[in-house]
C-alpha cells in the first residue's frame, strides 16, 4: 500500500465537490440528476469578458505573468475596490490567485503557525476548516443560530478569542446560509478585533454582487480596522466565471508580500488569459451581473415558496448568495423501510439516490440539522427538483 502523508490522510474531502462528482457520476449512467449541490452560477460568462480572453490568446498572452498578477490587472482591482466599496488600496497590496479558494489558503498559510487558533463563525464554508487544519492550526467554531439570522454577535466573538487566536474567517453574503452582515454589525465585530494584538480577519466577499438587501458592506471600510483586514473576492460568482480561476486579496502590504512569496512556490500565478479577461470584467459594463442578480432573487423566492410547502423544512430568508440552508431535523430518525436517516448526510444521500437531486449535508459547514440547497439552477429545474424531493420525503416515516 502506498504510504501517503498524514496531512493528506487526515484531510477531509470537500463535500461540495464530492456531491457534485457523485451527481456527475449518476448523470453519466443516464440518470437525470438535478444538481443543486455545487455552488456555481448556471449562467455563461458575459460576452465582453469572453471577447477579451479571445483577444488575449491572439495577442499571445501565453507566458508566465508576475506572481501577483499583471500590474494593469491589479490596477483594475484597485479601481473596482474604489468604485464598488470606497476602499483605497495600491496595486502592491493586491495578489491575484487561482480562485478565492487559493487566496484564502495563501493567507492561512502565511498567518497561522501550528497550534494557532482560527475562529470560524459557523455555519462556515467547507474549505476554511480544511485549510486551517492543513496549516496545523486549530479551527474553532463560533456558532450562529437560525434565530439570530445565522450571524454571530460582537459579544460572542469577544468571548471566543483566546491568546493564541490569530485569525477569523467569515463570508458575507454567507455560504451556506445567505446571511448578510449589516454595516453596524460589521463595525461591532471590527471593534472587537482591533482590541486584540495580532488578530486578523479574512472578509470573504465572493458573493458581493449576489445581495438582495442593498449595498454591499466591506469589513475594510472601517479605517480603524483596515490594517487587520484581508479582503477576499474574485470573479467566480458575480461574473459567472468559476472555471476561469481568478480570486484576489486586498491586504496590508506585508501580508500581500507574504502571499506573493507563498504562491511563487505553489502556482507561480493564475492563468494569463484569465487575467486579461479580468480587466474587462472589473472595468466593463455591470449590466450582465445585475441581470444575474435579479434572476437569482427570483429563484430564491421560488425556492422558498416550494420548500415552505414541504413538511419538515424550517427556512430563514437568505439575504444573499444562492443557497438556502433549511433545518431538516424533522426527518432525522425516519426511514423508508430500508434506509434509516441517522443524520443530515444520510438525508442528502437519500435525496440523491432516490429523488436524484444533489444537495450538500450541513455537517460539511459545521451544522448537524441543515442541508444546503443551491438555487443557481433554472426555474424548471428548481420546480422539478422540489417536486421530486417532496415525493420522496413523503415516503419517510
Ligand atoms: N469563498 C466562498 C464562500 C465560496 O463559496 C467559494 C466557492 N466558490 C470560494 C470562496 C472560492 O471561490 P473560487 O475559488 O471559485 O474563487
Ligand atoms: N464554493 C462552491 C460551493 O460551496 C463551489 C465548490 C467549492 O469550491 O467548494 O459549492
Amino acid at each position: 500500500m502506498i504510504k501517503l502523508s498524514n496531512r493528506i490522510v487526515n484531510l477531509n474531502e470537500s463535500d461540495t465537490l464530492k456531491m457534485a462528482a457523485l451527481a456527475r457520476q449518476l448523470q453519466s449512467q443516464g440518470i437525470k440528476v438535478i444538481n443543486l449541490s455545487l455552488g456555481e452560477p448556471d449562467f455563461d460568462t458575459p460576452e465582453h469578458i469572453k471577447e477579451a480572453a479571445k483577444q488575449a490568446i491572439d495577442q499571445n498572452y501565453s507566458h508566465y505573468t508576475p506572481v501577483s498578477g499583471y500590474l494593469d490587472v491589479r490596477q483594475a482591482v484597485v479601481h473596482k475596490l474604489k468604485r464598488d466599496n470606497g476602499l483605497d488600496y495600491t496595486p502592491e497590496q493586491i495578489v491575484l490567485s487561482t480562485g478565492a479558494k487559493q487566496s484564502i489558503a495563501n493567507v492561512v498559510l502565511c498567518l497561522v503557525n501550528p497550534g494557532d487558533e482560527v475562529l470560524l463563525p459557523s455555519p462556515y464554508w467547507v474549505s476554511y476548516a480544511a485549510q486551517v487544519e492543513l496549516a496545523e492550526g486549530i479551527a474553532t467554531e463560533v456558532p450562529a443560530s437560525m434565530e439570530n439570522g445565522f450571524k454571530i454577535t460582537a459579544q460572542q466573538l469577544e468571548a471566543a478569542i483566546k491568546p493564541n487566536t490569530r485569525l477569523i474567517i467569515f463570508s458575507s453574503p454567507c455560504n451556506p446560509t445567505g446571511a448578510v452582515y449589516s454595516k453596524e454589525e460589521l463595525r461591532q465585530l471590527a471593534e472587537v478585533i482591533v482590541e486584540h494584538n495580532d488578530l486578523y480577519v479574512v472578509s470573504d466577499e465572493i458573493y458581493e454582487y449576489i445581495n438582495y438587501v442593498g449595498k454591499h458592506e466591506s469589513m475594510a471600510q472601517f479605517e480603524f480596522a483596515k490594517h487587520r483586514v484581508i479582503t477576499v473576492n474574485g470573479l467566480s460568482k458575480g461574473f459567472a466565471m468559476t472555471g476561469w480561476r481568478l480570486g484576489y486579496i486586498a491586504a496590508p502590504l506585508a501580508i500581500a508580500k507574504a502571499c506573493d512569496k507563498m504562491q511563487g512556490q505553489f502556482t507561480s500565478a493564475t492563468c494569463s488569459i484569465t487575467q486579461r479577461a479580468a480587466i474587462a470584467a472589473l472595468t466593463g459594463t455591470m449590466e450582465p451581473v445585475y441581470a444575474m442578480q435579479k434572476a437569482f432573487r427570483h429563484r430564491r423566492d421560488l425556492m422558498l415558496d416550494l420548500l415552505n410547502d414541504m413538511p419538515g423544512f424550517i427556512t430563514n430568508i437568505p439575504d444573499g448568495a444562492f443557497y438556502v440552508f433549511p433545518d431538516v431535523s424533522y426527518y432525522l430518525g425516519k426511514t423508508n423501510g430500508e434506509t434509516i436517516i441517522n443524520n443530515v448526510d444520510d438525508l442528502s444521500m437519500y435525496l440523491l439516490n432516490h429523488a436524484h437531486v444533489s444537495t450538500v449535508n450541513g455537517q460539511a459547514f459545521g451544522n448537524e440539522k441543515c442541508i444546503r440547497i443551491s438555487y443557481a439552477a433554472s426555474e424548471d429545474n428548481i420546480r422539478e427538483a422540489c417536486a421530486r424531493m417532496k415525493q420522496h420525503l413523503a415516503k419517510l416515516y
